[in-house]
C-alpha cells in the first residue's frame, strides 16, 4: 500500500493560518523582550496573546472539540505545533505550551466528568494553567520514577500527601498541581503510584524557590514545590488508586513528540535566520553561502530537520493507532533533541558574532533547546531502554530457536 503523507485541508488551513499568526502578532514581541516571558509581560501577555489567537481561529488546537478545541490528533497537530514553535511565545499564545498542553491530553483520556469540568475546561479555555509534579531532590524521582518519595496515606474522606518536588514547570502561579505520590510499596518498587489534582489554593500545597534554569520562555518558572500535610478528597484520584506510572506514560509518549513539535519549530526559525545570512553576507570573494564549509552545514541542518520530522510522523502515526508507541518515541525525542541543538549551534556558527549576540534569536534558541536533552527522559536513558528493547527480542528470538 502507498504512504500517504499529505495533510487534510483543513490541517493544511489551520497550519497557514498560525504560520500568519506567528509572523505577525507573537514573533515581534517575543523579539522585542528577548525570548523572555515574564519580562514581556508574564500571565498578562498570556491573557492578551491567547484571546488574539482565538479570534484568529488558531487557539486550542490540540483540546477536545466540546472544549473549545480543534480536537487533532497527533500527526494533524504536528504542522500546526512546529508553527507555533517557530516563536517561543508562540506555544503560550495557542494554549499548548508545556506542561498544559500535555495536561490537557491526560486529562482527556483519564479524568472522571466531574474532573473534567473543574480541572479540564478551564485548563483548556486558558483560564487557568496548570502544573505536573513528578521529580524530587535525590534520593528521589528523577530520571528514575520508582525512585518516588511522595507519599499519599489515608485519611478520614481522603488522603493526606507530604513530599518535596523541582523543576516543577509553571508551578508559581498555576491554578492546579497534578502529584503524582506513593500510595503503596517503597522507593525502587516500579508500581505504587497515584496521580492527585489538587487546586493550587489547597492549605498544605507551597510553593518555592524558582530554579533559575537557562531557559526564559515557559511561564511561572520551574520551582521547588513542597505538600505538607496537604489533604485531598477520594475525588482528587486521577483515574486508579496506583496505576499512576501507567497514566504517566498515557501522557509522556505524547508529551515527548508534542515537545519535539514546537522545538523543530524553532529550530526552523533558527536554520532561516542563519541561510538568510549566508545567502547575503560577503566574504573571501563570494557570499558565505557559496563556500563549502558553510554549504556543509546548511545540508546538515536540512539532513536533521527532514530526520526529526521523518521520525516525528513515525510516532505520532503509532499514537493515532492507540499504540504505546513507547520505541517510536523514544527513537524520536533524542534524534530530535540531540538534531535539534545540533541546528542551532550550526546557524550560530554561520553567522559568526551576530550568531551569539541578542541581535539575532539563535543565542536565545541555543538557550531554550538545551534542557531538552534532560526533561522527558535524558537521552541515556532513552538510549538505555531502546538497546535493553532490542537485546530482549534478540534473546526472544535465539530462545524460539533452541
Ligand atoms: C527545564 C526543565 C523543566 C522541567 N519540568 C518538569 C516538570 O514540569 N515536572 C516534573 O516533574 N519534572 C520536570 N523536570 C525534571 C526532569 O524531568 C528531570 O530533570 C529529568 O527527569 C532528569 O532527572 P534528574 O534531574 O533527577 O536527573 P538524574 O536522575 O539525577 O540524572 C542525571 C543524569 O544521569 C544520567 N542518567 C540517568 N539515568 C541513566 C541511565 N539509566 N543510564 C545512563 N545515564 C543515566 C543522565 O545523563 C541524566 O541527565 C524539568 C527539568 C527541566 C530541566
Amino acid at each position: 500500500m502507498a504512504i500517504d503523507l499529505s495533510q487534510p485541508p483543513e490541517v493544511q488551513r489551520l497550519a497557514e493560518c498560525t504560520r500568519a499568526f506567528i509572523r505577525d502578532r507573537v514573533i515581534p514581541l517575543d523579539d522585542a523582550d528577548d525570548g523572555d516571558i515574564t519580562a514581556a509581560g508574564g500571565d498578562a501577555l498570556r491573557a492578551d496573546l491567547q484571546r488574539e489567537a482565538r479570534e484568529a481561529g488558531v487557539f486550542a488546537p490540540h483540546a477536545p472539540v466540546e472544549y473549545g478545541g480543534h480536537g487533532l490528533g497527533m500527526s494533524d497537530r504536528a504542522p500546526i505545533f512546529e508553527e507555533a514553535g517557530y516563536s517561543l511565545f508562540g506555544p503560550t499564545a495557542l494554549n499548548i505550551a508545556a506542561p498544559d498542553e500535555g495536561n490537557v491530553h491526560m486529562l482527556a483520556h483519564i479524568a472522571d466528568p466531574e474532573q473534567k469540568e473543574q480541572f479540564l475546561a478551564p485548563l483548556a479555555r486558558g483560564d487557568v494553567r496548570s502544573a505536573f509534579a513528578m521529580t524530587e531532590p535525590a534520593p528521589g524521582a528523577g530520571s528514575d520514577p520508582s525512585a518516588l518519595t511522595t507519599r499519599a496515606v489515608r485519611a478520614e474522606g481522603g488522603w493526606r500527601i507530604n513530599g518535596h518536588k523541582w523543576f516543577i514547570t509553571g508551578a508559581d502561579g498555576a491554578g492546579f498541581f497534578i502529584i503524582m505520590a506513593r500510595t503503596s510499596g517503597e522507593p525502587g518498587d516500579r508500581g505504587g503510584a497515584t496521580m492527585f489534582l489538587a487546586p493550587a489554593d489547597t492549605p498544605g500545597v507551597r510553593v518555592g524557590r524558582h530554579i533559575d534554569t537557562l531557559d526564559r520562555s515557559m511561564l511561572g518558572g520551574h520551582c521547588e514545590v513542597f505538600f505538607e500535610d496537604l489533604l485531598v478528597p477520594d475525588s482528587a484520584v486521577l483515574g486508579a488508586v496506583d496505576r499512576g506510572f501507567e497514566y504517566a506514560q498515557v501522557r509522556l509518549g505524547p508529551a515527548r513528540m508534542t515537545h519535539v513539535m514546537r522545538w523543530l519549530g524553532a529550530a526552523r526559525r533558527g536554520h532561516d535566520v542563519a541561510v538568510s545570512r549566508v545567502a547575503e553576507r560577503r566574504g573571501f570573494g563570494s557570499r558565505l553561502g557559496d563556500l563549502g564549509m558553510i554549504q556543509q552545514m546548511i545540508a546538515d541542518n536540512e539532513i536533521d530537520i527532514a530526520a526529526t520530522r521523518a521520525l516525528l510522523t513515525r510516532a505520532c502515526w503509532e499514537l493515532d493507532r492507540g499504540e504505546p508507541a513507547a520505541n517510536a518515541t523514544s527513537i524520536a525525542k533524542t534524534y530530535a533533541a540531540e538534531a535539534i541543538f545540533r541546528i542551532i549551534d550550526r546557524s550560530m556558527q554561520m553567522c559568526g558574532g551576530l550568531g551569539v549576540s541578542a541581535d539575532l534569536p539563535l543565542a536565545r534558541l541555543s538557550r531554550e533547546v538545551r534542557p531538552f536533552r534532560i526533561y522527558d527522559g535524558p537521552s541515556e536513558v532513552h538510549r538505555w531502554a531502546i538497546a535493553k528493547r532490542a537485546v530482549s527480542a534478540a534473546k526472544r528470538a535465539q530462545q524460539g530457536a533452541e
